[in-house]
């Protein structure tokens, strides 16, 4: 089958076409690196299937072009849906499949990762020791042991950060909209509702869908119900946070620690190397400028383990698709 792939660099190219030929039945992929847009969507005629990566933009506008031009299926190579209109790819009568879970690991373990750089100022100490300063002044940082921890749906990843944070002996709250057992199996754990959550937490770290009931779900009023100093990690989607919020948290010193490998407004710089031009988003200059904020380019999921995962499940959902057989990673329109 013509499969259009979108947003690819080397590495997804590398990983696609491994899993694409251990397939019995290998398809036609045909790289680009642009994002999907409707400005783009025409590369993508008469492409049977369109694969798309996280800041491609499926809107109705988008998915009208593709339908018009022959698209029958759109292969997501991530979890989250928010970026397709789903109501009008329903109504087209296109297909959408999905990644759910590729490596829970890779994602948990990178904000595991933010809350240790944050916490041990680790990327302060890195660049004074290769200065020869080996001065320990402002590089204070606390125990893991004994700190509560705030864990912000419980679903596959956040179940795992909560398990590498019992490693360290901290107090686990959860707080889902759907509880898991095996959140509640993790020893010290214990779900309370949201409010609770947010007092009590010295760490927060944010694991739900982006929804529009979760869309700025950290925003001034929840931030007020925090602890003072608290340390706020998103490896979830950017739109959870109300960034400016957290900007102005940030200056007063409720929010004494920042580790984001999402950004609200995102697909306008991650993925892409500005390294030689000007960026126009005060906002994130703003935020980029603070000592006690980290911030990766989406680089949670990026593992070896993750990418074949990723490659494998999505050429697997494009070959049952094209044979007929049951389309278990289909996003339903609800
Ligand atoms: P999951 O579906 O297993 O878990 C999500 C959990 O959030 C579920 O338990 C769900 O009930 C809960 N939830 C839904 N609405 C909620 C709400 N209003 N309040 C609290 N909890 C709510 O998903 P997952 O595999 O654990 O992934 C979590 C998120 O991580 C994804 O939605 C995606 O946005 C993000 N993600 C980021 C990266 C990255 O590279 N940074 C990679 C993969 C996934």
């Amino acid at each position: 089958m013509k499969v259009a792939v979108f947003s690819t660099r080397s590495y997804d190219r590398q990983f696609l076409d491994r899993a694409n030929e251990a397939a019995n039945s290998p398809h036609n992929l045909e790289y680009f690196e642009t994002k999907l847009n409707h400005k783009t969507a025409s590369l993508a005629k008469n492409f049977t299937c369109v694969c798309i990566f996280v800041n491609d933009s499926a809107d109705g506008d988008t998915l009208r072009i593709l339908a018009e031009q022959g698209t029958k299926l759109i292969a997501l190579r991530c979890a989250g849906y928010n970026m397709i209109d789903m109501e009008v790819a329903h109504e087209l009568g296109l297909k959408v499949v999905r990644v759910p879970a590729y490596s829970p690991y890779a994602v948990a373990e990178h904000a595991v990762g933010l809350v240790l750089m944050l916490n041990r100022k680790l990327n302060k100490a890195y660049n004074r020791v290769r200065d020869d300063n080996f001065t320990l002044d402002g590089l204070l940082g606390f125990d893991l042991h004994n700190s509560t921890v705030g864990v912000i749906g419980t679903g596959k990843i956040g179940v795992i950060f909560a398990q590498i944070m019992q490693g360290f002996g901290c107090h686990l709250l959860g707080y889902d909209v759907h509880p898991s057992e095996h959140f509640s199996a993790i020893k010290g754990s214990k779900y309370v509702d949201l409010p609770e959550l947010l007092a009590k937490s010295d760490i927060l770290s944010l694991h739900c869908p982006l929804l529009p009931s979760t869309h700025h779900l950290i925003n001034s009023e929840t931030i007020e119900q925090m602890k003072q100093g608290v340390m706020l990690i998103n490896t979830s989607r950017g739109q959870l946070v109300d960034t400016r919020a957290v900007i102005d948290a940030i200056k007063t010193g409720k929010i004494g620690y920042v580790g984001l490998d999402v950004y609200e407004e995102e697909d306008e710089l991650f993925f892409e190397d500005y390294s030689d031009s000007v960026i126009k988003d005060d906002t994130f200059q703003l935020l980029q400028s603070f000592q006690n904020v980290v911030i990766t380019a989406h680089q949670a999921f990026f593992t070896r383990d993750a990418l074949s995962a990723i490659s494998e499940t999505t050429i697997a959902n494009i070959t049952n698709w094209e044979q007929g057989t049951e389309l278990i990673n289909e996003v339903k329109f609800s």
